[in-house]
């Protein structure tokens, strides 16, 4: 019995439903941040975030057509950050769009997909989050 295991510790694959990032958002200010944090940034207030599911939708705020990498990583590819509405920057990259500037424009609507990138040595898939534009037509 294999299982479905998140790359990054802040990606969410439930069983039954979509996968999502994590964010955690300070009960004091309620301020958001992506990822477990020790004190807030916005109110400096210590120890006590909850939990929240962050929006799968979001905007492209910055991009780099990637053309050198690792050894083994196909290139070229799209590094990004993305804007998600909760006030939260995610660096990704950036799929199913063209690793061109005449694709790719700031502000671009964009979500999350997630595909799986590889098998652990358990046999566990390793799923890897994605954004990519928007298929609503937002
Ligand atoms: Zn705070």
């Amino acid at each position: 019995m294999t299982a479905r295991r998140p790359i990054v510790p802040f990606l969410r694959v439930p069983a039954d439903g979509e996968p999502y990032l994590a964010g955690h958002r300070c009960t004091a200010c309620g301020a958001i941040f992506l990822g477990p944090r020790l004190a807030c940034g916005r109110c400096m207030a210590r120890g006590s975030f909850e939990e929240v599911p962050l929006s799968r939708t979001g905007t492209l705020w910055v991009y780099s057509i990637v053309h050198q990498s690792s050894p083994g990583v196909p290139v070229p590819y799209v590094a990004a950050i993305v804007d998600l509405p909760e006030g939260v920057s995610v660096r990704c990259s950036l799929v199913d769009v063209a690793p061109d500037p005449a694709a790719l424009s700031f502000g671009m609507p964009v979500e999350m997909t997630t595909a799986v990138s590889q098998q652990d040595r358990d046999g566990n898939d390793v799923v890897a989050f994605f954004f990519r534009p928007a298929q609503g037509g937002a």
